[in-house]
């Protein structure tokens, strides 16, 4: 790992001249359990370390009013625990507690857990680190232009949906796979003032640049994550199918609410995670299920309708009927829960 300085800030405005003043080699830093990884591994090479954990306030969880609020330093682990987020939202406390571990999830927080970057293998096989045979693999998110190892190589975890020949990356979060299914929105905070932003738009699809995954301007800071509060929120799942129960990546989840009539559904909201390059939303299964009973023929159809259009490679077939039945099991789990 190489060498690099490090600062505390106690205010946003103490952090953002901090990294100005730092210049180009300079991140942002909060739980750091993926930051410090990416390092040790020789992925991520920064030279000032700006601290925004101490930064007061902005651990805050805030659940009264119409809109959730959690301050970008909210620990995982807390916003999990949340009284009123267990009861009313547990599509997005089930996203937060199947995420990571429990050590993990009391150091990470659910600002920056919105930033990770992907677990692909090829990704990850930085120059400090022996992942794959030891050696550097041609990867256009780490090195852009050299080439991408994952298409027709090793890709069993690799995404089916959203990918370019560039790029077939996993976006690997699940909080922001439930976020993207309740229409989450993201305040920040930079040198040209604050902004907030639908979730949707803080991410980008790889193309040909797989290397800018997201469209945060330079220096900007995550304040807090807002979500606005429906009645669709108790009725509400994050479905996540991994290798390891207690404790992996996704390969295929599904985070969905469903506002219902009796037995009919008035409104589906479903984004799917561990098939994707982005935390993906899929309106054409919400359509699907719009004034319908739920069986398992309807789930299975809007299931399938998710992950239309999928593109999978040599290992990574067997991900798209895997996510069409992930999506039909979290409809019948979600329809089952008590308003
Ligand atoms: C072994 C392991 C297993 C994991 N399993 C899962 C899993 O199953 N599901 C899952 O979703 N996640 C998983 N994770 C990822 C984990 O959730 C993230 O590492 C964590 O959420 C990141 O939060 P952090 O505060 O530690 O971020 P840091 O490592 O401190 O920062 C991450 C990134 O965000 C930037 N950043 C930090 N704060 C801000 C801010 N306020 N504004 C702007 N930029 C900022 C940093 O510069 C960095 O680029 C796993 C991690 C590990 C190590």
């Amino acid at each position: 790992m190489q060498r690099f300085s490090y600062t505390g800030s106690r205010t946003i405005d103490e952090a953002l001249t901090a990294f100005r003043e730092a210049g180009l080699g300079a991140r942002y830093i909060a739980g750091g359990t993926t930051l410090y990884d990416l390092m040790k591994l020789g992925i991520e090479r920064p030279e000032h370390l700006i601290d925004v954990t101490c930064i007061g306030g902005l651990d805050r969880i805030e659940t009264a009013g119409d809109t959730l609020r959690f301050g970008a330093n909210a620990r995982m682990a807390d916003v999990a625990a949340d009284r009123v987020v267990l009861r009313d939202y547990p599509v997005l406390a089930e996203a937060l507690s199947k995420a990571a571990s429990q050590q993990l999830r009391n150091m990470a927080t659910v600002g920056a857990n919105l930033l990770q970057r992907t677990r692909c293998l090829y990704f990850r096989n930085g120059s400090g680190a022996a992942t794959i045979g030891g050696g550097l693999y041609p990867c256009n998110k780490r090195s852009p232009g050299s080439g991408c190892a994952a298409i027709g190589g090793v890709d069993r975890a690799q995404a089916v949906l959203g990918t370019s020949d560039a790029c077939t990356a996993v976006s690997p979060g699940d909080w922001p796979v439930a976020l993207r299914a309740m229409d989450a929105s993201v305040e920040l905070l930079g040198p040209a003032g604050p902004r907030t932003i639908p979730i949707a738009q803080l991410y980008r699809l790889p193309g040909d640049t797989p290397d800018i995954e997201f469209t945060l301007s330079r220096g900007e800071i995550v304040t807090a994550i807002t979500v606005p509060k429906t009645a669709a929120g108790r009725r509400s799942t994050y479905h996540k199918i991994r290798d390891r129960e207690s404790y992996a990546f996704a390969l295929a989840s599904a985070a969905v609410a469903l506002e219902m009539t009796g037995d009919t559904i008035t409104r589906a909201r479903i984004a799917l995670g561990g098939v994707a390059t982005i935390p993906w939303r899929a309106p054409a299964a919400e359509a699907a299920l719009a004034n319908k009973r739920l069986t398992q023929e309807v789930a299975l159809a809007a299931g399938h309708a998710a992950i239309a259009g999928a593109r999978a490679g040599r290992q990574n077939g067997f991900k798209v009927e895997l996510a069409a039945r992930t999506v039909a099991d979290a409809l019948v789990i979600a329809a089952q829960r008590t308003v």
